[in-house]
């Protein structure tokens, strides 16, 4: 990957779109309607590959085909590899289910006590409100449900939903996501957030959204009054890539920052996209430059036709090495694995203990050299020398 397209400037602008005028370019009712949503429609902006034609022409049995014209300027349109083109654009492997993939991965809808709410963990709730997109990811976690294209019929039962959250007060923490939540309208969002405010035992709210980066226009101060009014409301953003983080993408994060949403990112790690050290190093740069705490990385799940796309857990963990400690803290996310079958996220961590035995623990740091910390308690004989510090020795 070239150093000049993770290191970018802040990419601005209505790119192909010049002539639009700029009221319609910042109305998120205009991005929608005017989203690539067909073959042809692509093909007036851009030459595709055969693989690309063939993936297309299958979207709408897998995955819709959505890439809002705001989102669709960050493809570069020469480069068959584009770490953004891939991430949106369909191809042939699509199609080709391998071993050990699933429609439902996580048997969330094992985990559904109402249609569309998954009650996994004992103290919190998944509440899947929309399987509407602003676009669609062609590696989505949900492909099952969401858009629609295999005909699941996802109803959501907002009204259901709630009353269980209501019936339930082991229910602390309520997490909005689909599909995506901010493609509601403000009404029903201030709806379900209201009554969601209204619940005693319902401490945390949360929303899992793609939006920002998608269509950063449907950020409106409307809608961040919304969240003031009936916040905290937290958020996780889904960024993969450096590339992704434009000066729109900025200014949303500010005025959700500062509409009081603590943000988060979540990223799924993905072949030739950015499972590379560099990529994510710039990312997680990025991502704190707009107030955004990358929080988690994940292991791509067991969909259907999701191959392409699967990373080696090791180049996550080497990821992971080269970020902790030798950057900010606060830019390492948690990298995890979602179970398969439905057992939660288990991190998945690089190994810096070496031993653990009554006397010590033995472990290496980041740049590797070996350090022993003490767990026996013995007193220091009276008039000993008591040392200024530990030798550091580099091994
Ligand atoms: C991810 C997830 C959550 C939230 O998990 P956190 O680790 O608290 O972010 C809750 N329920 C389900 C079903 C999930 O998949
Ligand atoms: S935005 Fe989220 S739910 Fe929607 S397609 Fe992408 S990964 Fe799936």
């Amino acid at each position: 990957m070239p150093d000049a397209d993770i290191h970018a400037d802040w990419f601005e602008g209505q790119g192909l779109w010049q002539e639009v005028p700029a009221a319609d370019w910042q109305d998120w009712g205009w991005q929608l309607k005017h989203r690539l949503t067909t073959t042809e429609q692509l093909e007036r902006y851009m030459e595709l590959t055969e693989d690309e034609k063939a993936g297309c022409a299958h979207a709408n049995q897998k995955l819709a085909l959505a890439i809002t014209p705001y989102f669709f300027n960050l493809i570069d349109r020469r480069d068959p590899a584009c770490p953004i083109r891939r991430q949106v654009i369909p191809r042939a492997a699509e199609l080709v289910i391998s071993e050990g993939e699933m429609a439902d991965s996580l048997n969330e809808d094992g985990h559904s006590p109402v249609p569309g709410l998954v009650h996994r963990y004992p103290d919190r709730v998944l509440f899947l409100v929309t399987d509407r997109c602003a676009a669609y990811c062609r590696y989505c976690t949900r492909s099952r449900l969401v858009s629609n294209a295999q005909d699941y019929n996802f109803h959501p039962e907002h009204e259901q939903a709630l009353r269980y959250i209501e019936a339930h007060p082991e229910v602390r923490d309520v997490l909005l996501s689909g599909g995506d939540p901010l493609l509601l309208s403000d009404r029903k969002l201030e709806h379900l957030l209201s009554r969601l405010r209204a619940i005693k035992h319902v401490e945390f709210i949360r929303i899992g959204s793609r939006i920002p980066v998608f269509l950063p226009q449907r950020i409106t101060p409307a809608l961040c009054e919304i969240f003031k009014k009936y916040g905290p409301v937290w958020m996780s953003i889904h960024v993969n890539h450096p590339r992704e983080c434009t000066s729109e993408l900025r200014a949303a994060c500010e005025r959700l920052s500062f509409a009081g949403v603590p943000l988060g990112n979540q990223s799924v790690l993905l072949r030739g996209i950015n499972d590379e050290p560099e990529v994510m190093k710039a990312l997680v740069h990025r991502l704190l430059q707009m107030r955004v705490r990358p929080y988690y990385l994940y292991q791509m799940d067991l969909i259907t036709g999701g191959a392409h796309f699967k990373a080696d857990v090791r180049k996550g963990l080497e990821i992971i090495r080269a970020l902790r400690g030798h950057t900010t803290g606060y830019a390492v996310p948690q990298y995890v694995i979602d179970a398969p079958g439905g057992g939660g996220k288990v991190p998945v961590n690089p190994d810096y203990v070496e031993a653990i035995t009554d006397e010590a623990v033995i472990f290496r740091n980041y740049e590797g050299h070996r350090f022993t910390y003490p767990l026996q308690t013995r007193p220091l004989p009276a008039g000993a020398a008591v040392p200024v510090t530990a030798n550091l020795k580099a091994e």
